[in-house]
């Protein structure tokens, strides 16, 4: 009877490590979590920011075009005076004139659109830096945080290491027949082991048959028929040594 004691309090120890090890998981799932979190926050914060810039970008791309119609027509019009200046006829001379006017009156109508652009500009630069200033501050901080959540994972990460370099040892003094079911049931459930209450399963309420609770007196290991976690007495997982 003694020596089963020790197996099951080797089981139970096996069990709480796992568990340990099981909550070191569950950190470290917690902290990616977290970490992915802030890393989308950032994301959405610069696409905010690459969206300003990509409205600034398009309105210097139109500010520079017309300014580049503005050359042209200029050129246009400084051509057309020359020639106007070397005209014989009457008619050659009302033809330039005219299209001199015209050339004018398409200039006044783009500077309108020229100043119309400029003004776009910017607001779109007062913009781009106002979401800067919104958006930089909150970037550093999620950063910051960030770097505190990385150093915390390593740690956590360091500790599950170190718990999966000790588990071998923790499976000492269990039969091997007992480890294999065990590792079987671990591979579905958090928690494998499950005490006997009044004569059923603690976990999900299901009654021990009576051959089962003669196993059990007989500290034969016994699995739950519903849940099929290990059942134990309380008592019989009492350290001994205490
Ligand atoms: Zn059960």
């Amino acid at each position: 009877m003694a020596e089963n004691n020790k197996h099951f309090k080797s089981l139970i120890d096996l069990v709480t490590f796992d568990q340990k090890a099981f909550e070191i998981q569950a950190a470290i799932t917690k902290e990616r979590t977290a970490m992915a979190k802030i890393q989308d926050s950032i994301s959405a914060l610069q696409t905010k920011v690459n969206v300003e810039k990509e409205i600034l970008d398009q309105a210097h791309r139109l500010v520079k075009k017309h300014e580049l119609e503005m050359k042209e027509l200029d050129e246009k019009e400084k051509q057309k005076s020359k020639q106007l200046s070397i005209v014989e006829s009457d008619k050659e001379y009302k033809s330039i004139k005219k299209e001199i006017d015209f050339l004018k009156s398409q200039q006044h109508e783009l500077e309108t659109t020229l100043v119309d652009t400029w003004n776009k500009l910017e607001q779109a630069q007062k913009k781009v830096e106002l979401v800067q200033a919104e958006t930089g501050t909150q970037i550093k901080e999620l950063e910051q945080s960030l770097e505190k959540h990385q150093f915390v994972l390593a740690e956590i990460e360091k500790s599950a290491a170190v718990l999966a370099s000790e588990r071998r040892p923790q499976e000492e003094g269990i039969p091997p027949e007992w480890l294999e079911k065990y590792n079987m049931i671990r591979q579905q459930d958090t928690n494998p082991i499950s005490y006997v209450v009044q004569d059923t399963c603690s976990s999900c309420f299901y009654p021990l048959t009576s051959q089962d609770l003669l196993n059990l007196k007989q500290k034969k290991l016994i699995q739950c028929r519903e849940c099929y976690r290990f059942l134990f007495r309380k008592e019989d997982t009492a350290d001994e040594t205490h």
